[in-house]
C-alpha cells in the first residue's frame, strides 16, 4: 500500500499552442500542424520533460485563442501552456487570450529546421521556418502586456531546451501543488518568534494555499483511535527500513516508546487523509495529550511528500510540500531544515542544518537509525526519531519571509558535503552544506534579505525551477548562487523594494 501522496507528474498536460493565421493557405497550414507535431513529439519524448506535452491545433484567430486559454484554465490536470509562433501569427490576435490565461505560460521559440538548406533554400522554405520574426511579434505583446513567462530558445530535440522545459514544467506543477494545498496547522506559532508568523489570508491569495488551525487535542483524538493492530504493521515496517535500536524492539525496554510515536503516526496520517491535506505545522509548546513530540511521524509523512514546518511554521510546510511536488520522481527529497550551527574555519566553513528532530530520511540512500533520546524542551516523554546524515551533493535550500506588504523567497545553491568527522553524540538527522560562493557572501546575502531561519532543503530541484515558480506565482525571490555578490545582492533589494512595494 501506498502512502505516497507525491504526484506522477506524468498524469499533469502541458498544452502547447502553435500560432499561424489565414494568409498562408491549406497546404502550408498542413504543415505547420505536422511540423508542430514533430515538436510536440520531441517533448513529450524527452525524459527531462516529466509532463505529457499535448498537440493542440493550430490557432489562427482571436476567439480560437481565447477560448483555448479559457479551456486550459478550466482544465484541472493542466500545469501551463507553450506557445509557439510556428509562422507569422499577428500579435494583436492573442491579447484576448494572453490576458485571460490564468496558467503559467512558457514561450519556446524554436523552429522545424535544424540547418539552413543552403544550396535550395526558397521562399517556402521561408515560409515554414520564420518564428525568428513570428516569434518576436509575439513576444512584443507579451512584454507590452506584461505577461510573466518563461522563454526558451533553440530546437526542440537539444537536450538543453529539453531540460529548460522540464525545470520550467516542474515549477507548474508546483504552481498547481500551491493553489489546491490544504496546510494543517496544529496548535500556533512558537511564542515571540517573528519570522515564522505571517499572513494566512494573503498566502492564499498569492500562493493560493489555505492555511487553518487545529486544536491539538482533535489530533490526539485521533491517536487514540489507532489500534494495536495498526501499530504492530507500523512496529514490523520500522524494523525492515531502519536500523532499529534494541530497547525498541519488542522485546526492548523501551519498546513502549516506539508504540507511541507509531500510534502518533497513524494518527497524524489518518488526521491528514482524511482532511485532504498537504502540509501541516505543529508546535512543541502546544502538545496537549501527546505523548511525545512528533518525530518520527513527521519525518516518515515528508519523506511521503507532505510538506512540514515546525513551531506553527506554515510557510515553510508550504515550501516542503512544493518542493516535494516539483521533484517529484527524482532521487532524493525535500525536507524541513534549520541553520544550526557552523564549522568556522577560515576557507572551510560548513554549515550544520538540522532540527530537533523534524528532518526527512529522503535525504539519505543511507539506512537510518530510529532511536529514543531526551529531548531537552517541551516536556514530554522522550521521542523517536530516525538519525542519519544527508547525502552529499548538490542541493538548494529556500525560504519565505513575510515582509509585511509582500512575501520573499530566498533562494540559495548548496553543496552538501559528508561529515568531516563522525558526530556519535548527536542523534537527530542533520545535513552539512557548504555555501556558494563563500560562506562569508552567502550569509551575508541571506541576512540582508531577511531569509528565515528555517529552509526546505530539496535536493531535487533547482534555482531555475524556484524562479521559475517565483515568476507564475508573482513572488520575489532573490536568489544566492555561485554568481552572487554582496553589492549585488544590496543593488537588487533596493530596487526590489521599489519594485515591488504596491504590487
Ligand atoms: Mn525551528
Amino acid at each position: 500500500m501506498t502512502t505516497s501522496i507525491v504526484p506522477d507528474l506524468a498524469t499533469y498536460e502541458v498544452w502547447f499552442l502553435t500560432g499561424s493565421q489565414d494568409l498562408y493557405g491549406e497546404e502550408v497550414l498542413a504543415q505547420v500542424a505536422q511540423q508542430s507535431q514533430q515538436v510536440v513529439a520531441h517533448l513529450d519524448g524527452a525524459d527531462a520533460v516529466p509532463v505529457t506535452v499535448t498537440w493542440k491545433p493550430v490557432l489562427k484567430d482571436r476567439a480560437s485563442i481565447e477560448q483555448v486559454m479559457l479551456e486550459a484554465n478550466a482544465a484541472p490536470h493542466v500545469v501551463g501552456v507553450i506557445t509557439w509562433m510556428h509562422t507569422f501569427s499577428p500579435a494583436k490576435m492573442w491579447i484576448a487570450g494572453l490576458q485571460a490565461l490564468t496558467k503559467p505560460l512558457l514561450h519556446l521559440h524554436t523552429q522545424a529546421n535544424v540547418e539552413l538548406p543552403w544550396d535550395r533554400i526558397d521562399f517556402d522554405f521561408m515560409n515554414l521556418n520564420q518564428a525568428a520574426h513570428g516569434d518576436r511579434e509575439y513576444a512584443y505583446i507579451e512584454t507590452r502586456l506584461d505577461v510573466p513567462r518563461t522563454t526558451v530558445v533553440g530546437h526542440a530535440s537539444h537536450a538543453a531546451v529539453q531540460e529548460r522545459i522540464g525545470e520550467w514544467s516542474r515549477a507548474a506543477a508546483g504552481r498547481l501543488a500551491a493553489k489546491t494545498m490544504k496546510v494543517a496547522r496544529f496548535g500556533d506559532n512558537m511564542r515571540f518568534v517573528a519570522v515564522t508568523e505571517g499572513d494566512k489570508t494573503e498566502a492564499e491569495a498569492v500562493f493560493g494555499a489555505q492555511v487553518n488551525t487545529w486544536g491539538i487535542n482533535e489530533l490526539v483524538a485521533k491517536v487514540d483511535e489507532v489500534t494495536e493492530s495498526q501499530v504492530d504493521a507500523l512496529i514490523e515496517e520500522y524494523i525492515d527500513l531502519y536500523d532499529v535500536s534494541s530497547d525498541l524492539l519488542p522485546d526492548g525496554q523501551r519498546h513502549q516508546s516506539l508504540r507511541d510515536a507509531a500510534a502518533i503516526e497513524a494518527g497524524l496520517r489518518a488526521f491528514l487523509v482524511e482532511g485532504g491535506f498537504h502540509a501541516f505545522t505543529d508546535s512543541f509548546e502546544d502538545l496537549g495529550g501527546l505523548k511525545q513530540l512528533p518525530g518520527l511521524a513527521v519525518q516518515r509523512l515528508m519523506a511521503d511528500g507532505y510538506g512540514f514546518g515546525a513551531e506553527g511554521d506554515w510557510k515553510t510546510a508550504m515550501l516542503v510540500r512544493i518542493a516535494a511536488v516539483m521533484g517529484a520522481g527524482r532521487d532524493g527529497g525535500a525536507s524541513l531544515m534549520e541553520d544550526y550551527t557552523y564549522h568556522l574555519v577560515e576557507g572551510e566553513e560548513l554549515s550544520l542544518g538540522a532540527h530537533m528532530l523534524e528532518v526527512s530520511p529522503s535525504l539519505t540512500t543511507s539506512r537510518p537509525r530510529l532511536e529514543v533520546h531526551p529531548l531537552g524542551i517541551g516536556g514530554k516523554d522522550d521521542p523517536a526519531r530516525l538519525v542519519f546524515t544527508a547525502d552529499a551533493g548538490p542541493a538548494v535550500v529556500v525560504a519565505l519571509s513575510d515582509m509585511r506588504d509582500r512575501f520573499r523567497m530566498v533562494a540559495a545553491d548548496v553543496e552538501r558535503v559528508g561529515l568531516p568527522a563522525p558526530m556519535p553524540k548527536l542523534p537527530v538527522g542533520h545535513a552539512v552544506w557548504r555555501s556558494k560562493p563563500d560562506f562569508r557572501t552567502a550569509t551575508t546575502a541571506w541576512m540582508a534579505a531577511g531569509g528565515a531561519h528555517h529552509t526546505v532543503m530539496s535536493s531535487q530541484t533547482s534555482l531555475t525551477t524556484w524562479r521559475d515558480f517565483a515568476r507564475m506565482t508573482g513572488v520575489e525571490l532573490v536568489s544566492i548562487d555561485d554568481s552572487t555578490t554582496i553589492e549585488g545582492v544590496e543593488r537588487d533589494l533596493a530596487l526590489g523594494g521599489a519594485f515591488w512595494r504596491g504590487r
